[in-house]
């Protein structure tokens, strides 16, 4: 690779870094704006409690000046009957001074009643207070967070806008306007070739161009997206890789009743294969010939979960999947089907490609700890 086209590809990692950055640090007024907000709802909805609040003494004062004024006008009545000359004059006054009771009943009743909602109305302004207190602590919590979030940003953004400087200077001025142009319009101004495609857009080359950009001499454009291209041999290489050994090995289930090994030696038989199996409390083990799937001796009986039963028979063996029930079992006789045989090699297969490329996959050691725990 040019070593113009590697300063390119740190300088799009420090673009990105910086855009990243910038974005965040635009992003935080608007998470502290978010609460602003709902705090400014909590104050609307304490006030308008309080509000209703005042509204209900307000109408209470005005029931109990009715009621006020009422006695007033009752005991008036009562002085006035005493002078009354005609009986009809003194039912009438009798008359207003029942109107006036049944007006001062009316009033208590409503003055009742807001004594029973006061309790309600209580309880929505100590709610709405302890809403507002809260929320009033939760924004400045964030906005201290947010304070700190940008100082942190700002400090990494000199940083890297220190290294796009460094990056900028080891690129030539034509190469460096391009991939700025670029990276304009398309958000990124440089991609990867793989697989005899630009990944960015995910064009096919033409052969020359391919060409081109694996020598790693000249500089190469992508005649579709305009990116400069890149080549990187690792990433090819697993990209040649089959498709079947780049997917993911189904693993077995580390608490299953059944297992199945390889074993490189066993005795004087050689390769074989072994399958462990439990059963309500016992364990069986077979050995089958790796190569002809022939059953080899006889199957072997043990009390206990098969771990415990056969150390010997996990340590330094792969674990393989396959799952075959023991009346099945019964049925193959001296010798497992083809089919069995085969599925065992490719598992195998897939098994040491696994080993090879992720060298922390290692073979199965035995263990007393009970299943279930035995992830942790
Ligand atoms: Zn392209």
């Amino acid at each position: 690779m040019l070593p113009e086209i590697e300063n390119l590809l740190h300088l799009q990692d420090a673009d990105k870094e910086i855009r990243r950055l910038q974005e965040e640090v635009a992003e935080l007024p608007k998470r502290v704006a978010v609460i602003e907000h709902k705090l400014a709802a909590t104050k609307l909805k304490l006030e308008r409690a309080q509000a209703a609040v005042k509204a209900d003494e307000a109408s209470r004062r005005k029931y109990e000046t009715t009621i006020t004024d009422l006695r007033g006008k009752i005991s008036k009545y009562r002085d006035q009957s005493l002078a009354v000359k005609t009986n009809e004059q003194y039912k009438a006054l009798l008359q207003e001074i029942q109107f006036a009771e049944k007006e001062i009943a009316e009033n208590e009743d409503k003055i009742l009643e807001l004594m029973v909602n006061a309790d309600a109305r209580d309880k929505e302004v100590k709610a709405a207070q302890s809403d507002l207190k809260a929320e009033a602590a939760e924004i400045e919590k964030q906005k201290e967070q947010a304070r700190q979030r940008t100082a942190e940003d700002e400090k990494q953004l000199v940083e890297w806008r220190a290294k796009r400087d460094t990056m900028r200077a080891g690129v030539s001025e034509d190469l460096l306007r391009h991939y700025e142009r670029v990276s304009k319009f398309r958000g990124s101004g440089i991609s990867e070739v793989r697989d005899h495609k630009c990944m960015a857009c995910q064009v096919m080359l033409r052969p020359q161009t391919y060409n081109d950009v694996r020598t790693g001499q000249q500089m190469v454009v992508c005649d579709s997206c305009q990116r400069v291209l890149y080549f990187n041999p690792a990433n090819e290489m697993q990209a040649l890789e089959p498709e079947h050994k780049r997917s993911r090995r189904h693993h077995p289930k580390i608490d299953a009743h059944q297992a199945w090994y390889y074993r490189a030696e066993f005795g004087d038989a050689g390769e074989v294969f072994l399958c462990l199996n439990e059963v309500r409390g016992q364990s069986s083990r077979r050995v089958f010939d790796m190569s002809t799937g022939r059953l080899l001796g006889d199957i072997l009986i043990r009390e206990g979960d098969f771990r415990q039963a056969f150390p010997e028979e996990i340590t330094g063996s792969i674990r393989l999947n396959g799952n075959w029930s023991e009346a099945e079992m019964e049925t193959w006789g001296t010798e497992m089907p083809m089919t069995a045989l085969d599925s065992l090699h490719s598992d195998l297969e897939a098994a040491r490609y696994e080993m090879t490329a992720r060298p922390s996959a290692k073979t199965e050691v035995p263990s007393n700890v009970p299943t279930g725990q035995a992830a942790s």
